[in-house]
């Protein structure tokens, strides 16, 4: 386990926080690993009432008024991959993941990703490290307890890397500061410094894909369902799938009738 930074230690006491608050709809994944389903705007009824534009007058106000007939409009509607009305309900997930599962989430391109910057901020000095299931396929161990020390060696090498480099260009550049040698002056005094900044930018370069990384991710349900069609099966990567079923399970406990009926219908959009 790498040594926390300051603002990883913040973010670290945030999960807890969060775990705590909102425990029906926020779950850890490893150690530094977490997600949340902050907040979902619209509902079966929005499905249905946009649905029938072209066919009725009939509207629903709550969703304690949904008929069996409702519930099979539902079902036909999702069984036969009508898109658009599944576009009209909206999600938004808050994640903390290792950037190579970030690389495989950012391709579902039809959604909004807001992520931590390593321009504005030091890294997450935490990383991913296998569990015991991600290191064996049918039981078959491909990385041994030596292995992962080893590369655990080389993360916290990494890391420190970051840190004493970026220590050492701080100290330079108050230094330069203080005998006013810096070159240009700072117009905005609210403005971040471009000499740190800089060198943060630089120095990201070096920090590994195992690094964790923080989203706030705002998709809508076609997309959604089209994530959880190709991230819960078995040929996506372990990591992702682990996210990707932890979605799953908070989406199914906000919306059981919906979820009863997408499992049913055996696909999402096409
Ligand atoms: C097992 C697995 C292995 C993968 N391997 C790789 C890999 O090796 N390399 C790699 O780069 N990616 C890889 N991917 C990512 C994959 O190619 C998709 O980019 C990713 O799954 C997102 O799917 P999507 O395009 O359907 O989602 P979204 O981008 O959210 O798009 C949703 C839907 O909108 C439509 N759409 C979106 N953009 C366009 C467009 N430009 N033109 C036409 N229609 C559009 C499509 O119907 C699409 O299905 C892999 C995915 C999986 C599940």
């Amino acid at each position: 386990m790498a040594t926390y930074n300051e603002g990883t230690r913040e973010i670290a006491q945030e999960i807890e926080a969060r775990l705590l608050e909102n425990p029906d709809y926020s779950r850890r994944l490893g150690e530094f690993g977490f997600i949340e389903l902050e907040e979902t705007w619209g509902d079966e009824t929005t499905i249905l009432n946009t649905a029938r534009v072209s066919t009725s007058n009939r509207r629903l106000r709550n969703l304690s008024d949904l008929t069996e007939k409702d519930k099979n409009l539902l079902f036909h509607l999702l069984s036969q991959h009508h898109g658009t009305p599944f576009e009209t309900v909206y999600f938004r997930f808050r994640f903390i993941a290792p950037i190579f599962v970030l690389r495989q989430w950012v391709k579902h391109r039809i959604s909004t990703w807001n992520e931590f910057s390593m321009r504005y901020r030091k890294p997450i000095s935490a990383y991913y490290v296998p569990d015991e299931k991600a290191l064996t396929v049918d039981g078959f161990p491909v990385l041994t307890p030596d292995q992962i020390e080893r590369y655990a060696d080389l993360m916290e090498r990494i890391f420190a890397f970051y840190e004493a480099e970026y220590q050492e260009s701080c100290r330079r550049i108050d230094q330069a500061a203080s005998e006013g040698r810096l070159p240009g002056e700072k117009k905005d005094p609210a403005a971040r410094n471009p000499y740190r900044a800089r060198a943060r930018e630089l120095l990201r370069s070096a920090m590994p894909v195992s690094a964790y990384s923080d989203v706030y991710w705002t998709v809508n349900f076609r997309s959604l369902m089209n994530f959880f069609d190709l991230r819960t099966k078995e040929n996506a990567q372990y990591e992702i799938r682990e996210y990707a079923l932890a979605a799953r399970e908070l989406f199914a406990r906000k919306f059981p009738l919906l979820s009863e009926l997408y499992e049913k219908s055996g696909s999402g959009p096409e």
